[in-house]
């Protein structure tokens, strides 16, 4: 889950790392009462969305007076940065920038570490600085037994190059974001631009917080975070059925049981949809589990069925504790649920335990919807053919 920046900045704040006073608003008056309040000669209007860059999208402006910073409020209310609507502003007191410094914190899965990058050339997005400065930024692998202590701190600010007046204070202050990580189950803290004022002080202007979902069990506090305005509403309706249903770009649906045969599924698809015209690929993941009734699979071809860009439904089960008997007898009691709101061609392959029963009662069933077919890669291939067709 990621955190808007005015709550990474409150998480900052309360681990001591030292940013400048902000104030959300969800309206220019708002805007003009926090300026007010916050009472600094400049403030900044900052876009509160989810999604980098919003400096280069017009989503961070200066204001020199609470008038302006409520005029600045307007243009950036309303605004879509990278698809994302601003709903609120944070209004920040200004800084006096000398330096622009970037550091970040993330869980490297692929070392099993923690990896810190940090650079003493901020601001610009850390995909470009990669690519364009490499030599710039400085990765260090961290032990997350050990976690970012102070021998590490340093290690990565002797790294980086920073002048060596400013060496022990950004010791600190990376310490400090290194127990915002930890103590906050995160698995990203981004800094950028880490800054230094004109006065010498280390100030994190910026704040990017990514928090592990699977450690949600143990922060109750988090439901403060739920934030349903950038899920997707599909994957919404489908959290209230409980089912665990990720919705792609392409225009297979796809139904399985089993994350590993979903996940396959997912891979036959795309190969087959590859040198079909328009390319169809996978739609979402949906993997309806072991055991699934005729209810789990009418709400899994609901949801589908209900996705503008799908063309066609590609069911695939393996007959194992629930036999294939069971799977087609839920198939057929699924349309009869829909009724009118099936519309779309469903391709289904079953294999394995019953699975003779499945398909004779599939093929008793006649529904004009369904195709059966009697391979994986067959049913894939029908599949992207009739979605190539619909394009
Ligand atoms: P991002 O573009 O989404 O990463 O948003 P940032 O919070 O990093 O802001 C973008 C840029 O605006 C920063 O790199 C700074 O150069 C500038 N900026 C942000 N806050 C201030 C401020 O208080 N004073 C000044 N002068 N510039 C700021
Ligand atoms: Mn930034």
């Amino acid at each position: 889950m990621d955190l808007f920046e005015y709550q990474a900045r409150d998480l900052f704040e309360a681990h001591g790392v030292p940013v400048l006073g902000g104030i959300t608003a969800r309206t220019p008056e708002e805007a003009r009462a926090a300026a007010e309040q916050l009472g600094t000669p400049v403030v900044v209007v900052k876009a509160q969305v989810k999604t980098g860059g919003r400096g280069k999208a017009g989503g961070v402006k200066l204001a020199r007076s609470p008038q302006e910073a409520a005029e600045r409020a307007s243009e950036i209310l309303g605004l879509d940065i990278n698809g994302h609507r601003v709903e609120t502003v944070m209004v920040a007191e200004g800084a006096d920038i000398a330096e622009e410094y970037y550091f970040s914190l993330l869980l490297d899965r692929s070392t099993r570490h923690y990896l810190a990058m940090c650079s003493t050339e901020g601001g610009m997005d850390i995909e470009t600085l990669a690519r364009e400065r490499p030599d710039a930024l400085v990765r260090v692998e961290v032990d997350p037994l050990a976690g970012l202590d102070e021998t590490v701190a340093r290690e990565i600010v002797d790294a980086a190059g920073f002048r060596e007046s400013d060496r022990e204070e950004l010791v600190r202050v990376l310490v400090l974001l290194g127990e915002v990580y930890r103590e906050n189950d995160a698995t990203l803290v981004e800094v950028n631009p880490l800054v230094k004022t004109g006065e010498g002080r280390i100030v994190a202007l910026d704040a990017k917080v990514t928090l592990d979902d699977n450690s949600a069990f143990r922060h109750p506090d988090w439901t403060a975070y739920a934030d349903e305005s950038s899920d997707d509403p599909l994957e919404i309706r489908a959290r209230e059925k409980h089912l665990n249903y990720v919705k792609l770009d392409g225009s297979v649906g796809i139904i399985g049981n089993g994350a590993g045969l979903v996940m396959s599924t997912l891979d036959v698809v795309a190969a087959a949809g590859a040198d079909l015209p328009g390319q169809p690929r996978p739609a979402n993941f949906l993997d309806i589990g072991g055991g699934a009734s005729a209810q789990v699979m009418a709400n899994g071809l609901d949801i589908i069925l209900s996705d503008p860009q799908v063309k066609v439904v590609f069911v695939n089960v393996f007959g194992g504790i629930t036999a294939c008997s069971e799977v087609a007898k839920g198939i057929i009691d699924a349309l009869g649920m829909l009724g009118e709101r099936a519309t779309k061609p469903i391709v289904v392959r079953l294999d394995g335990n019953a699975v003779e029963i499945g398909r004779h009662m599939l093929a008793e069933a006649a529904h004009p919807l369904v195709q059966v077919s009697e391979t994986m890669d067959d049913a894939a291939r029908r599949a992207a053919e009739l979605a190539a067709a619909a394009e």
